[in-house]
């Protein structure tokens, strides 16, 4: 790819995130819902996104515009008069971060390094270096004790380089941002990292966290067994496709086998999931 267009491709990617990739339905209305004493999930916009009352208001994702990031904060006010002074970002995807600028200045911004990494490459609001994180970290992050305690985890490289897991132990709950799709296949970001062997590792880690609610990106809140489904349905396309690699196949002999057409010429796209476990396990780049 041509640097001029792979600069495109990720522009693109910034202004419509998830848009492109799954024609995600936008919901104009926001709605609040309990999860446990002090957690609470908004739905609304293209992502989920979340809220903890403690001492202050931790939110968790930062929309897509600042004008839905403001539909966020009506819907955290309407809860607690509490103000919000965190914001917890999954990873950097646009739809998940490009809002963040609809929230007052000066919050402590938390996201994994890898995260940071990539919205400076990719977040551009005018007032971006107001909005980047603040505080980072590479595994793990504490914060909160008690019932109130909040534990940050970056798993590795998985839909991106530098996604986290924020687990609520008190609740078994956990908000895991984009690893895990239902219905559908999972958006694997290559360009920022992603691969479909760290979508699989991720995915063990949160079985292994005690946990029986999930809550994922965009969709349902999601229980062990979904996770699991996932895992196996990711399994098994990897094994298929290696087979296929195995047997000399082409990118396109596999895409044919698959059935996947790829929009015309020029367009811009997200690479399917097939494409992207034929290029990380075919080691073409
Ligand atoms: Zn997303």
């Amino acid at each position: 790819m041509k640097k001029s267009l792979s600069i495109a491709f990720v522009i693109v990617s910034f202004l419509l995130g998830t848009a492109v990739g799954f024609s995600q339905q936008r919901s104009a209305s926001f709605t609040t819902e309990k999860l446990a004493e002090n957690v609470y999930l908004v739905k609304g916009g293209l992502a989920n996104t979340g809220f903890i009352v403690g001492e202050s208001v931790t939110a968790i994702d930062a929309q897509m515009t600042a004008g839905d990031a403001e539909k966020m904060i009506a819907e955290i006010k309407k809860t607690t008069s509490k103000p919000i002074t965190r914001v917890i970002l999954t990873h950097s995807d646009g739809d998940h971060v490009n809002g963040i600028t609809g929230f007052p200045k000066g919050l402590e911004i938390i996201s994994s390094n890898g995260a940071k990494e990539e919205m400076a490459k990719e977040f551009k609001a005018p007032n971006a270096q107001d909005y980047f994180p603040t505080r980072t970290f590479a595994e793990k992050l504490e914060l909160g004790t008690g019932p109130d305690k909040i534990q940050l985890s970056h798993f590795g490289p998985a839909h991106t380089s530098g996604d986290i897991v924020v687990f609520l132990p008190a609740h078994k709950l956990a908000f895991v941002g984009d690893p895990v799709f239902i219905g559908r296949d999972p958006l694997i970001h290559r360009h920022k990292g992603g691969s479909s062997a760290g979508v699989v590792k991720t995915l063990k880690a949160l079985l292994n966290l005690d946990v029986d609610r999930f809550v994922p990106g965009h969709g349902d809140v999601l229980t062990k067994a979904d996770i699991e489904g996932a895992m196996k349905n990711l399994e098994d396309r990897q094994q298929k496709v290696k087979q296929l690699i195995n047997e000399g196949k082409s990118l396109d002999e596999v895409k044919q086998a698959f059935g996947i057409k790829d929009g015309p010429p020029g367009g811009m796209r997200f690479p399917s999931l097939v494409e992207v476990i034929y290029l990380e396990f075919s080691g073409k780049k």
